[in-house]
């Protein structure tokens, strides 16, 4: 991958998501070209934190704000702190509002359906842990921009503390009908709320891994857009349900960490 401009960008905000995730408000240089299309990543790196042969230490980052945001001048990356050995996430952690952080990017294909495009029937996003970054920035792109198509999101985490974006994403499904929001703990107690406030397009905790849960909750296949993010067996899993279930491979997006 060949490296872009290196923009420095001022941390403007760190939001404590969940006990191991912060969300980093970035700061964009005034009148910055930068752009990106919602789903993408960039590049990070800390100035003056260097790897063993004196070069930055760079990570990949999906951006979890929507490029609507740029207007106001910022972008987030949501970053688990990995703990043991993460060299970058511990480091980044770290960091004080104020301080500089490099980006270079953006870079990806995994990227949102423009709104010119033909409308799908539905979007569909499926994420498990820190893969709800980049759907996150697709999800606000999509209302931010008024699209009216339904939304379903399910999202598999490890317990009920691990919920990233749990307030805006259970804001948007409380203040949306078309918006179906369905999370899954894979460890831990549930608690299980369904319907919340007795809405039926709001399931909270259900008890299992988000793909075991797929078959319940997709019936059959349909017109929808879909988009998976998160490790490997979870991509992988979810990408061969999608398949049997007869959805066109080309509706069918992944990114995976
Ligand atoms: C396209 C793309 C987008 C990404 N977007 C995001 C994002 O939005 N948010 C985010 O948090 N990360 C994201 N990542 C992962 C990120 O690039 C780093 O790999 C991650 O932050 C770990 O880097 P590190 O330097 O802390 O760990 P390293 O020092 O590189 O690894 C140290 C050890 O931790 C293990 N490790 C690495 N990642 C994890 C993990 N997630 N859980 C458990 N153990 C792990 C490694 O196997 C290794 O043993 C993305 C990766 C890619 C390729």
């Amino acid at each position: 991958m060949a490296a872009r401009e290196v923009l420095p960008t001022t941390l403007m905000d760190i939001i404590q998501e969940t006990p191991r995730v912060c969300t980093f408000r970035l700061a964009l240089p005034e009148k910055s070209p930068f752009s990106f299309q919602a789903g993408q990543f960039v590049m990070a790196s800390i100035p003056g934190f260097l790897n063993t042969k004196g070069r930055p230490v760079r990570r990949a980052y999906s951006v979890a704000s929507s490029p609507k945001d740029l207007e106001k001048g910022f972008l987030e990356l949501t970053i688990t702190r990995v703990g043991e050995g993460g060299f970058f996430s511990n480091r980044i952690h770290e960091c004080r509002p104020g301080d500089t952080i490099h980006i270079d990017g953006p870079y990806g294909s995994f990227v949102l359906r423009s709104a010119d495009e033909t409308p799908p029937q539905r979007y569909l996003f499926v994420a498990s842990g820190s893969g709800i970054a980049p759907l996150r920035g697709m999800i606000r792109t999509i209302l931010m921009e008024g699209r009216k198509v339904p939304v379903s999101l399910y999202y598999g985490y490890r317990n009920a503390s691990d919920f990233i974006f749990e307030k805006e994403l259970t804001d948007y499904a409380l203040g949306r009908p078309d918006f179906e929001l369905v999370t899954a703990l894979s460890r831990g107690e549930g608690t299980v709320i369904e319907p919340a406030g007795g809405l039926p397009n709001v399931r909270k905790g259900l008890q299992g891994r988000i793909t075991r849960l797929l078959p319940e909750l997709i019936p059959k296949a349909d017109g929808s857009e879909v988009y998976i993010c998160g490790p490997p067996e979870m991509v992988g899993q979810s990408e061969a349900f999608f398949r049997d279930a007869g959805y066109p491979e080309e509706r069918v997006h992944k990114e995976q960490w």
